[in-house]
């Protein structure tokens, strides 16, 4: 059976297999179906340990949990090609395919919005709406989200546990005094600033 996380839709595609993908960041855990991406974490990363970005990384599939006969999936493909581009040649990225998130797959063939999530809501705004480079509030995001401005506590919600990091770009979400604002609950507020210097976007010097 596929695994089913808090608030997001089961998955009818099949198992699941998981990734590891070297990158400037560290390394990243890559978790897909044979149709879309279910997740993407830095691995790496430990609490209390410094953040050393090497921004020569290529991103490489350097491990996989299951040995699927010379079988990758599709969505962990374009990952690598988006996750490089991303890295490494940032200008080209709209002409990259955008992975396909296998939630928000589901979510778009969804007639009914009502059925939907706000969390899943948020997540499908971000990956839609705010491109690199630009950043926004969470009450704006609240906002374009089809809620008020007074949901910005829901969309912190929706921010700590969003499943496929950089993609849904959540890392562009800031508060609205132009401070960086937390990333994963404040415990890894630097790997936030290292995207949003990689995406050239200025915000204010954030004392916390
Ligand atoms: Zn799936």
């Amino acid at each position: 059976m596929p695994k089913v996380r808090s608030g997001l839709l089961d998955c009818m595609h099949g198992p699941e297999n998981t990734f590891t993908l070297s990158s400037p960041i560290g390394n990243l855990e890559l978790i897909c179906c044979a149709k879309g991406v279910h997740a993407l974490n830095l691995s790496s990363y430990h609490d209390g340990n410094s953040f050393k970005p090497i921004t020569e990384t290529e991103v490489k599939i350097i491990d996989k949990r299951y040995d699927d006969n010379g079988y990758t999936y599709k969505p962990a493909l374009d990952s690598v090609q988006w996750l490089n581009t991303y890295f490494h040649k940032l200008p080209n990225l709209p002409c990259v395919r955008q992975p396909v998130i296998c939630h928000l797959m589901q979510l778009t063939k969804c007639s009914r919005s009502s059925h939907v999530s706000f969390t899943t809501r948020v997540w499908h705004t971000l990956l839609k709406k705010v491109p690199v480079g630009q950043t926004l509030s969470y009450g704006r995001l609240a906002l374009l989200s089809g809620s008020t401005a007074k949901a910005s506590r829901a969309v912190g919600q929706a921010m700590r546990t969003n499943p496929v990091m950089i993609i849904i770009p959540c890392h562009r979400v800031i508060l609205a005094n132009g401070m960086m604002g937390n990333y994963a609950s404040g415990k890894k507020n630097d790997v936030k600033a290292w995207l949003l210097r990689h995406e050239s976007v200025q915000y204010a010097f954030d004392k916390h």
